[in-house]
């Protein structure tokens, strides 16, 4: 295929009637094309970008008067844009969305009024945000996923006509002043067509109905997700979600509810804590009539994994399929332990890497285990830069940009392009999107540790947002992983479980010290614990940590443990506030009053470090 018949607008995207093999073989094709010359292929993209939005208020209030921009040069467009410009935060454009929520029908952001918004998860920050949401990003979500299962169909063929259990939820969608409907990217892809498309093209079909999916009541949606992929058990291909912490929540459910599952699969009933009218209606129409022997056969499975505290669910549950499929990667880590409990030998494929704000790369090496998984950036997406990170021990010298930066331990350079990025240096993601967002601050440090052709694969770091900081201290989310997994090795070896956990800077009280809950299952003896809070106090390898805690500026790092149950709190607390579950993520540190009521509220022992005292 000559490189000029494939334009950014792909031909796999318009070509509905062709056979799915040679449309996947398009696909293939395009991608190959697209990333073999990114540097065109990004100005193109801005291009796009720039000339379908010109115009619009926040354009002229950095380009001005009199430029032409279909007339400007292809060489000299990402040094004018760039030049004019600014980096900008969500904080730069939130006046801007709120007034698109408002109801200001002006062309503010995009000429195309914005029709819905996004609302990111807002479990990092604390908040939700509005991000507009607009025909594109359902596209680009099925462009992805279309990608990525052409990819993995290559190591894990699956059956053509089978079925996906799909832990995927709707969130409460709501109009905004102005009469814009807003939800979760998630719920806004699931109602689209482009998600029943999906479904169409790859052969695969979701379990569960919509009325299961949007149902509001994620425990009930749970339920049926769960009753529904037993139902079709022997035709299940492949186990999704889109974070790893949904599958891990949906299986704890079924230990506990699996009696009622099987009871209503022998009767081809539904249980009565199925309230919510439509979910029930169809649920009960897809069951139809009785099934005691295959109720019998899952009771027998069910019974003997008890017994072995649930080791192998998935294949023995679900013996057909081929592998579980989900962002394990970032604050999903943790649940790879757990997940593996499950899925015993089945593979676990680490899903794709996007934002609400913007898809940005897809997993082409599917037999990557999650904590080796890259994704190769897609350079028709929207027009990417990067901002080197360099790290080092102070926090001097932010430059290059108008706006503030995080302080934290990195030094930024000046931005590159998608085409001028380096292997082994770290970077901050910035998007300018078809959506509105320009030069678009995302917050994520990503490694670039290889090339697909001409485009980087990225392996996930962090959110660049410290989490824990008192004084000259400086923890990443990543930091805490790191320390809560040598922490919690004890734990392991004393057969206990870590189900889930966050952390607090408490300055309440002088000097400031650092809290970790933890919500654990299991009898572990307080010794143990006493043990774990000391190594995670030693873990911390931050030299301000260490330096503060040795002078005890910083006091012994304190740990909590809360109730069982105590997670789910959180979870019902976000999801009373319109998060969806899809999207949910525990927030790894806060300062949100309500979830620290919650989480001291259920606190039932407490155990402060022994590290340092000797020093
Ligand atoms: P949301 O609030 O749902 O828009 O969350 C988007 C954020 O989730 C991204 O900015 C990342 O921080 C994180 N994220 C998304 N995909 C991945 C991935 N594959 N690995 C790690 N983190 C991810």
């Amino acid at each position: 295929m000559e490189p000029t018949q494939v334009g950014c607008n792909s031909r796999w995207e318009e070509t509905d009637e062709e056979e799915e093999e040679e449309e996947v073989e398009n696909m293939m094709r395009w991608f190959e094309d697209v990333t073999g010359r990114v540097g065109t292929v990004q100005i193109e993209t801005l291009r796009r970008i720039l000339e379908s939005n010109w115009g619009v208020e926040y354009l002229d209030r950095w380009f001005g008067p009199g430029i032409r921009i279909e007339e400007v040069e292809p060489t000299a467009l990402e040094s004018l844009y760039t030049s004019l410009v600014p980096l900008a935060s969500h904080a730069n454009f939130e006046h801007y969305f709120q007034r698109i929520a408002d109801g200001d029908r002006a062309p503010i952001l995009t000429r195309q009024p914005i029709e819905l918004l996004s609302l990111s998860s807002g479990t990092t920050e604390g908040r939700q945000k509005f991000v507009p949401f607009t025909w594109h990003s359902a596209r680009t979500t099925l462009q992805t996923f279309r990608l990525a299962a052409a990819y993995r169909s290559r190591v894990y063929p699956i059956r053509e006509g089978g079925r996906i259990l799909e832990f995927i939820y709707g969130s409460k969608q709501f109009k905004t002043k102005g009469g814009l409907t807003a939800g979760t990217a998630t719920t806004h892809y699931y109602s689209s067509e482009e998600f029943k498309i999906k479904q169409m093209r790859t052969k695969s079909f979701t379990c569960s109905p919509e009325a299961v999916i949007s149902g509001g009541d994620y425990r009930q949606s749970t339920y049926c997700h769960l009753l529904l992929g037993l139902l079709f058990s022997e035709n299940i291909e492949f186990i999704t979600s889109t974070f790893a912490y949904t599958i891990v929540q949906a299986f704890r459910a079924l230990e506990e509810q699996w009696r009622d599952v099987v009871r209503d699969l022998g009767d081809g009933s539904l249980s009565q804590t199925i309230t919510v009218g439509p979910m029930r209606a169809s649920v009960l129409e897809i069951l139809g009539s009785p099934r005691p022997a295959l109720a019998k056969a899952i009771e027998a499975k069910c019974e003997e994994l008890a017994g072995r505290d649930w080791t192998g669910l998935v294949p023995t549950l679900w013996p057909n399929a081929k592998y579980i499929y989900s962002i394990m990667t970032g604050s999903m880590q943790h649940y790879l332990t757990k997940l593996r409990h499950y899925s015993g030998d089945l593979p676990l494929v680490s899903a794709d890497y996007g934002s609400t704000e913007s898809w940005i790369g897809v997993n082409i090496d599917s037999a990557a285990p999650p904590e080796k998984v890259t994704f190769a950036v897609v350079p028709t997406f929207s027009y990417f830069e990067f901002i080197p990170l360099h790290r080092q021990r102070s926090s001097h010298g932010q430059n290059g940009c108008r706006f503030a930066a995080p302080v934290d331990d990195f030094v930024e350079g000046e931005p590159v392009p998608l085409s001028r990025v380096r292997v082994g240096q770290e970077y901050e993601v910035v998007l300018t999107t078809f959506t509105g967002l320009y030069r678009y601050r995302l917050g994520d440090v990503v490694e670039v540790v290889g090339f697909h052709n001409g485009t980087p694969k990225l392996s996930f770091i962090c959110r660049r947002k410290l989490i824990l900081t008192i004084n000259i201290d400086k923890n990443t989310e990543k930091d805490l992983q790191l320390v809560v997994d040598k922490g919690s090795e004890r734990l392991r070896k004393a057969r206990g479980e870590l189900v889930d956990f966050t952390s607090h800077a408490d300055v309440g009280k002088q000097p400031g010290h650092y809290v970790i809950y933890w919500e654990i299952r299991g009898d572990v003896d307080e010794d143990v614990l006493r043990e774990c809070c000391r190594e995670m106090d030693n873990s911390f390898a931050d030299h301000g940590y260490v330096v503060s805690r040795k002078s005890n500026s910083i006091g012994p790092l304190e740990l909590r443990i809360v109730e069982s149950g105590t997670f789910k709190k959180i979870l019902d607390y976000f999801i009373a506030n319109g998060a969806g579950l899809s999207q949910f993520k525990t927030p790894r540190c806060t300062n949100d009053p309500v979830l620290l009521s919650i989480l001291n509220v259920c606190t039932i022992n407490r155990f402060h470090s022994t590290a340092y005292t000797a020093d």
